[in-house]
C-alpha cells in the first residue's frame, strides 16, 4: 500500500515514516503543499497522509486541488488542536478523515486500517477487484474467474487508474500524465492504443467490465448493464 505524507516538520514526518515502513507501508514524503500536491498528481497512492498548515500551499488547498482533479484516493487531514473551522472545511472539501496533533503513531496506524477496511476492496494486499476481475498490479497480472494475463506496466497502470475510479470518467490529460508524465509528448492516439491493448484483455477474460469512451473527455470503466 503506497502512503504519501505530506508534513513540513521534518523531525515529525520522518519519525511517523519509520513506523509505517517498519509496518510494509511504502512512503513518500513532501515537505510543502506544492510538492505534495505535485506528487499526489503524478502517483497512485492508497492514501495520503495531509498536514494543514504547511509552507507554499496549505492542506485545504491541496485537498480542493486533487478532488478538483478527480483524484480520489482516502485523504487523513492533520490538524493542530483548535483549527475546528479547518477541519469542518477539510470534510467539506472532501476529506475522508482527521487526526489533532499530537497524536501517537498507534492512533495513526488505527486510522490508516479503518480508511483502509472502509475502502474494502482497494486494500487486499496489492490487488483491486472490479464486477468479475482482479488486478494485481504489483504483479502486473489480471485475472478473471477462468484465465489470468499478464499485462504490461502501461496497461497496469491504465487498469488501476480506472478501476480505482470505478464508475468516474478519467480524462485522457489525465491518463497521458500518470502514464508518462507531466510534459510527455505524448498523444491521444497513444492513450487509444492503451486502452485498445486492455480491451482486448478484459474481452477474453471478464463478462462484465468494459471500458467505455466518453468521446472528447476520455474514458470511464463500468459494468456491463446487459451481463
Ligand atoms: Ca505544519
Amino acid at each position: 500500500m503506497n502512503i504519501l505524507y505530506v508534513e513540513d516538520e521534518k523531525y515529525l514526518a520522518r519519525a511517523v515514516a519509520q513506523v509505517l515502513r517498519k509496518e510494509n507501508y511504502q512512503v513518500d514524503l513532501a515537505h510543502d503543499g506544492q510538492a505534495g500536491l505535485d506528487l499526489a498528481l503524478a502517483g497512485l497512492y492508497d492514501i495520503i497522509i495531509l498536514d494543514i498548515m504547511l509552507p507554499i500551499l496549505d492542506g485545504i488547498s491541496v485537498l480542493k486541488r486533487l478532488r478538483e482533479a478527480g483524484v480520489s484516493s482516502p485523504i487523513i487531514l492533520l490538524t493542530a488542536r483548535g483549527e475546528i473551522d479547518e477541519r469542518i472545511a477539510g470534510l467539506d472539501d472532501g476529506a475522508d478523515d482527521y487526526l489533532t496533533k499530537p497524536f501517537h503513531s498507534a492512533e495513526l496506524l488505527a486510522h490508516i486500517r479503518a480508511l483502509a477496511r472502509r475502502r474494502g476492496q482497494l486494500f487486499t494486499d496489492d490487488t483491486i477487484t472490479f464486477g468479475d476481475i482482479e488486478l494485481n498490479y504489483t504483479g502486473l497480472e489480471l485475472r478473471g474467474s477462468d484465465h489470468s494475463f499478464h499485462l504490461t506496466l502501461k496497461e497496469t497502470q491504465l487498469l488501476e487508474l480506472l478501476m480505482i475510479n470505478q464508475g468516474q470518467t478519467i480524462p485522457t490529460a489525465r491518463i497521458i500524465e500518470k502514464l508518462w508524465g507531466w510534459d510527455s509528448p505524448v498523444e491521444d492516439s497513444n492513450v487509444q492504443v492503451q486502452v485498445a491493448f486492455v480491451r482486448k484483455k478484459l474481452a477474453l477474460l471478464s463478462q462484465q467490465v468494459r471500458i467505455r469512451t466518453i468521446r472528447g473527455v476520455g474514458y470511464v470503466l463500468e459494468l456491463n448493464q446487459e451481463s
